[in-house]
C-alpha cells in the first residue's frame, strides 16, 4: 500500500474507533455527567498531549513564516492587494451567506417553538456557571466592543507579546506588512526572502512528521468525546435544533461550498473535498481550526492542488477570520434560544442577527468552544433592539441550555469553518498561481 493510502486508512480507522469505543466501551447512560467526564478525562489528555498539543507548537511560527512567504512570492504589491482584496470579499460574502441559510432553516423548522424551558432551565443554569466568566466577558461590550477587540488584536504593540498569547490575528497583519517591507526593500532583502523560504521548507517538513501522529490522536479524541456525551445526546429534548444545525451545515458545506467552488476555482469540488480529508477529520476530532492550520497548509497544497502562494497567505488568515461553520451556528441557536422563550424575531431583529453572527464569527479565535462565547454578543445585540419594543432581554444564562450538547456541534462546525478556508485557497489560487516571474521581478 503507498504511503498515502495507508494514512488515509489509518486516520479514517481511528475515526471509526474512536466513535465505536466512545459510544460502547466508554459512554453509559447510567452514569452521572460528572463521572463520565471523569472517566474519559484520560482519553482527552492524552489526545491533547500527543497530538493537539505538536500541532499547536507549530501554529505561531508556520503562520508568521508561511504569510511572509505567502507575500514575498506573491511579490507584486498591487498583486498582493488583489488577492487580499479578494480574499476577504469572500470570507464576509460566505459567511453573510451561511448565517442566512442558518436562519432560514431556524425560521423555517422552528426546533425552539413548543419546548418548554422549565424542564432544562435548571441544568442550563448550572452549566451557564462553569462558563460565566467567558461568557460576560465576550459580550461586555456588545458590538462595538466586539469590533474594538478585533481592531486591537489586529494591531498589536509587539508582535513578540502577540505571539506568547496566541493571537494569531496580530501575528498574521505583522507578518503581511514585514512581507511587504521585504518585497519593497528588493534586491537587498533578498537574502532574507530566502531564508524565510528555507524556514518553511523545514516547518513543512515537521508537519508531515506531525500528520502521522493524526491516526493515534484522532482515536483517542473522538473516543473521549464521543464517550463523555454520548451519540445519544442527539435524540434528547433539544434534538431538532441540533439537526437544525446539522443540516445547515452540511447543506453549506456540500452544496454552497462546492457550488462556489466549482463557479470561481473552476475545480471538481469533491474530489478537492476528498483530497482535503485530514485536515478535516483533524479539525472534526480537534474542534480547532487553528490547531488544523499546519495539515491544512500541507495538504492544499501536496493533495489539493492550491499554490503555494495563495494556501500560505490566504489559510493561516482564513483560519482566524473565516468561520462560515460558527457563523451559521450562532444564528441557529440564538434563534433556537428566543423561540424557546416565545420571543418572535422581527426581520429587524434577524438583521441584527445577520450583521452579528457574522461579526462575532470573524472574532472567534479558531479554539473549542469559541463560537459558544462570542454567542454572547449576538444575543445582547438582539436584546438591544428588542429594548425599543419593550420586550424583557433575554437572559445569557440560557447558553447553558445549549453548552451541553456543544462538544459535537463544535467539532462538526469546526470541519465546516476549515472547509471554507480551503475553499477559499483554492479559489485565490487562480489569482495566484505558483509562477516564480513574479518574485525573480520582485527580488532579481
Ligand atoms: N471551534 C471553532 C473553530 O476552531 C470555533 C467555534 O467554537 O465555533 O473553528
Amino acid at each position: 500500500m503507498k504511503r498515502e493510502h495507508l494514512l488515509t486508512f489509518l486516520i479514517l480507522l481511528g475515526l471509526v474507533a474512536g466513535v465505536l469505543v466512545g459510544q460502547f466501551y466508554l459512554y453509559s447512560p447510567e452514569v452521572t455527567a460528572d463521572a463520565l467526564r471523569q472517566k474519559t478525562e484520560f482519553w482527552q489528555q492524552a489526545g491533547d498531549l500527543v497530538f493537539i498539543r505538536p500541532l499547536k507548537l507549530m501554529i505561531i511560527p508556520l503562520v508568521f513564516v508561511s504569510v511572509v512567504t505567502g507575500v514575498t512570492s506573491i511579490g507584486n504589491p498591487q498583486k498582493l492587494g488583489l488577492v487580499g482584496g479578494a480574499t476577504l470579499v469572500f470570507y464576509i460574502a460566505t459567511m453573510l451567506l451561511a448565517v442566512a441559510l442558518g436562519l432560514f432553516l431556524v425560521n423555517v423548522i422552528a426546533p425552539g417553538v413548543g419546548v418548554d424551558p422549565g424542564d432544562l432551565q435548571q441544568a442550563g443554569q448550572s452549566a451557564f456557571e462553569s462558563k460565566r466568566a467567558d461568557i460576560e466577558a465576550g459580550s461586555g461590550g456588545g458590538v462595538g466592543g466586539a469590533f474594538m477587540n478585533l481592531l486591537t488584536q489586529m494591531i498589536p504593540t509587539n508582535p513578540v507579546v502577540a505571539a506568547v498569547e496566541g493571537n494569531t490575528l496580530g501575528v498574521v497583519v505583522f507578518s503581511i506588512l514585514l512581507g511587504l517591507a521585504l518585497v519593497l526593500t528588493g534586491k537587498p532583502a533578498e537574502p532574507a526572502v530566502r531564508v524565510f523560504d528555507a524556514l518553511f521548507a523545514a516547518l513543512i517538513k515537521l508537519v508531515t512528521w506531525i500528520i502521522w501522529i493524526a491516526p493515534l490522536g484522532v482515536f483517542l479524541l473522538v473516543a473521549g468525546r464521543v464517550g463523555e456525551i454520548g451519540l445519544n445526546s442527539l435524540l434528547g429534548p433539544i434534538s431538532k435544533y441540533m439537526v437544525t444545525v446539522l443540516l445547515g451545515l452540511l447543506i453549506h458545506g456540500t452544496i454552497t461550498l462546492p457550488l462556489i467552488l466549482w463557479l470561481f476555482g473552476r475545480a471538481n469540488p469533491f474530489r478537492y473535498l476528498w483530497a482535503m480529508r485530514k485536515p478535516l477529520i483533524t479539525a472534526f476530532s480537534t474542534a480547532s481550526s487553528s490547531a488544523t492550520l499546519p495539515i491544512t497548509i500541507e495538504e492544499a497544497v501536496k493533495q489539493g492542488g492550491c499554490s503555494r502562494k495563495a494556501a500560505n497567505f490566504v489559510l493561516p488568515l482564513g483560519a482566524t477570520v473565516n468561520m462560515d461553520g460558527t457563523a451559521l451556528y450562532q444564528a441557529v441557536a440564538v434563534v433556537f434560544l428566543f423561540q424557546m422563550f416565545e420571543y418572535n424575531l422581527a426581520i429587524t431583529q434577524q438583521l441584527v442577527i445577520l450583521i452579528t453572527a457574522t461579526l462575532a464569527a470573524i472574532g472567534a479565535a479558531g479554539i473549542p468552544s469559541a463560537g459558544l462565547v462570542t454567542m454572547a454578543i449576538v444575543i445582547t445585540a438582539v436584546n438591544k433592539s428588542l429594548d425599543m419594543t419593550g420586550m424583557p432581554p433575554l437572559p445569557l444564562w440560557t447558553i447553558g441550555i445549549i453548552l451541553g450538547v456543544d462538544r459535537i456541534l463544535d467539532m462538526c462546525r469546526t470541519a465546516v469553518n476549515v472547509w471554507g478556508d480551503s475553499t477559499g485557497a483554492r479559489i485565490m489560487t487562480r489569482l495566484a498561481p505558483d509562477t516564480e516571474e513574479e518574485k525573480r521581478e520582485a527580488f532579481g
